[in-house]
């Protein structure tokens, strides 16, 4: 008898499972499955996702509902309209072999006529988001009196996405004799009232200490100055090349920046938020889901219900606002029995909040050192040998070109041979990181600037004239927009800015002179060229080299060199990169703060896969 069975499970289901590779229940699994097969319990489940949850309600409902009878009798309301296909999927599959089983998901941003129509062929269990479920309710299309059990999947995320109404209004249109079994991560004010008001006597089970991590998490942070943020993203990227990876914004508006800065360089990355429509989001996750993407930039709540069982890492680029938010975004990691890694990516004044996270998920941090440049390409010429020792040979494709190539080479001995491969892929990867800086901070220093600041002289305080002002309609805000696309460096590299009529000033942290004086050179604005002179007198050129990594920002490399994962390279380095994206020349363009955002480049960027 299969384990399962032995929890109570029916063989048909029991078979399902074992061809989803379910062999041994999981903690959650075991304690809950022989209790609410009994179909008299209401149940609080404080697990994280990835503990098996999804099976331990599921199996249990397949036992108690009735699939001759097409009524609905068991209704699941969870946040997003991802979790929502994730569990009908599972739950699809759990009733493979019960032929008259029909599992309908219904969510918002999807036809709701086609809905319909599904639910009145009947259906035993109706999967659904809050907001939809409500709307079907409205407009008496689901029948909710045959209803024996409601499971409120990840109910802390529905209640912090604002449900909490829409929770109330389902619950009390359903039978008050009914089992309700709870699964939350957290067990916030708002849950525990919803526990109270609605269930009787429920038992508790918790898998993991509440709010902690998986075990099976490593966390770590890196405190860098705020302006070397995205530099140290790479960086990360770039020295764990298998990378599969959620990276976490703060704001829809810095998840689509970083995502554009990352294609721009040449990264398999893309954005998913909420300005996205359902179709865009769809289709990154089904990038992301393949792995063409490898990494995924993405807001708290675009990112809830991802069910991606093989995510190597999760970045939390800037930490969320509520800090219970980070249990939510690590726990996207280690599923099913994986490890994984949580780095938060900090400046030196947010290191305090390190504390307060570690004391809410019970777990201490590790503060690394982000590696330097020798570190990472040893890693990817590793990485790159490795590849070329396992790569398949197809003997009968190649065979034809051989005696030719064998020809051209017959000269080089063996030694020479793997030189000059190693070298044709890792030149550019050694040029890029030839000059990279320590972009690690001393996070007991309290000054940021460090004595590299500190010892700029005036000349070189990054401040800038520019020939245009509010006569060419900027404000400070559409100037530092034009100053970041133009320049690609973050907003909050950009100081203080003013704006008069026909011309501004602005300022930059000093050793990004060098990368906005190349940036500005040859741009235009409305048909006319735009100047750029550092305003202390003298061109900012002649100022000292930029410790911008990459090289570009002072090295007098031309396009090309840049982020070391493109293929088809625009130039830039990490800090750098020619406004406009796009081919490898610095093709400047006339830019028009107003207009289209600047293009990424598409799926041109073919990253070269190490
Ligand atoms: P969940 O917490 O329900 O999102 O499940 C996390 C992942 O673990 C899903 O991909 C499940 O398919 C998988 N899983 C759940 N239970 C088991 C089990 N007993 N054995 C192996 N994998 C499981």
């Amino acid at each position: 008898m299969n384990k399962f069975e032995e929890l109570g499970i029916d063989a048909i289901i029991a078979k399902a499972i074992t061809e989803m590779g379910f062999e041994t229940p999981t903690p959650i699994q075991l304690e809950a499955i022989p209790e609410l097969i009994k179909g008299n319990r209401d149940l609080i489940g404080l697990a994280q996702t990835g503990t098996g949850k999804t099976a331990a309600f599921g199996l249990p409902l397949t036992k108690l509902i009735d699939f001759e009878d097409r009524n609905t009798q068991a209704l699941i309301i969870c946040p997003t309209r991802e979790l929502c296909l994730q569990i009908t999927r599972d739950l699809q599959s759990f009733t493979k072999y019960v032929k008259s089983a029909n599992i309908v998901a219904i969510y918002g941003g999807a036809s709701i006529e086609t809905q319909i129509r599904e639910v009145s062929r009947g259906t035993q269990i109706i999967v659904a988001t809050p907001g939809r479920m409500v709307d079907m309710i409205k407009r008496r299309r689901v029948k909710l009196q045959s209803i024996k059990v409601v499971v409120l999947d990840e109910a802390d995320e529905m209640l912090n996405m604002g449900f909490k109404e829409d929770l109330d209004s389902i619950l009390s249109e359903t039978p008050s004799e009914k089992n309700t079994w709870l699964f939350s991560a957290t067990m916030p004010y708002e849950v525990a009232r919803i526990a109270k008001a609605y269930m009787s006597n429920p038992f508790e089970i918790t898998v993991g200490k509440q709010n902690q991590g998986a075990d099976n998490i490593e966390h770590k942070y890196y405190v860098v100055q705020a302006r070397d943020k995205y530099s140290a993203l790479k960086r990360i990227a770039d020295y764990n090349p298998d990378i599969f990876g959620i990276v976490f914004c703060r704001t829809r508006m810095e998840t689509q920046e970083i995502a554009e800065k990352l294609i721009r360089d040449g990264y398999n990355a893309d954005a998913l938020h909420g300005d996205l429509s359902q179709q865009q989001r769809d289709s990154v996750m089904k990038r992301y889901r393949g792995k063409t993407l490898n990494m995924l930039v993405a807001t708290d709540v675009a990112a809830r219900g991802i069910d991606v069982n093989d995510i190597t890492h999760v970045i939390n680029y800037n930490l969320p606002d509520d800090i219970e938010n980070y249990t939510h975004r690590s726990g996207r990691t280690a599923r099913a029995g994986k490890s994984g890694i949580s780095i938060v990516i900090i400046n030196s004044k947010e290191v305090f909040k390190i504390k307060q996270i570690e004391k809410q998920v019970g777990k201490k941090f590790i503060q690394d050192k982000l590696p330097g440049g020798v570190e990472v390409c040893e890693k990817q010429l590793i990485h790159l040998v490795n590849k070329i020792h396992d790569v398949p040979v197809n003997e009968r494709e190649i065979e034809h070109f051989l005696p030719q190539v064998m020809e051209l080479l017959k000269d080089l001995s063996k030694e020479e041979l793997i030189k000059r491969m190693l070298s044709e892929e890792f030149n550019r990867f050694l040029d890029y990181y030839k000059n990279a800086p320590d972009l690690n901070v001393d996070s007991s220093r309290r000054n940021e600037r460090g004595s590299e600041g500190a010892s700029q002289s005036n000349e070189n305080s990054g401040r800038f004239f520019i020939n245009v002002g509010e006569m060419d309609d900027l404000n400070v805000l559409s100037l530092r927009d034009m100053v970041c696309k133009i320049t690609s460096l973050d907003k909050d590299a950009v100081g203080r800015i003013d704006v008069k009529s026909s011309f501004s000033f602005f300022e930059v942290e000093p050793r990004l002179s060098q990368i906005v004086s190349e940036a500005f050179k040859g741009q235009k604005l409305n048909g006319r060229s735009v100047r750029v002179e550092a305003s202390g007198g003298g061109s900012s050129t002649s100022r000292s080299r930029s410790r911008s990594e990459g090289g570009s920002g002072g090295s007098g490399s031309s396009g090309g060199g840049g982020g070391f994962r493109r293929r088809t390279g625009s130039s830039g380095g990490e800090g750098k990169g020619s406004y406009g994206g796009g081919g490898g020349s610095r093709e400047k363009r006339d830019f028009s703060y107003g207009g289209k955002k600047s293009s990424t480049g598409g799926g041109d960027f073919k990253k070269k896969k190490w």
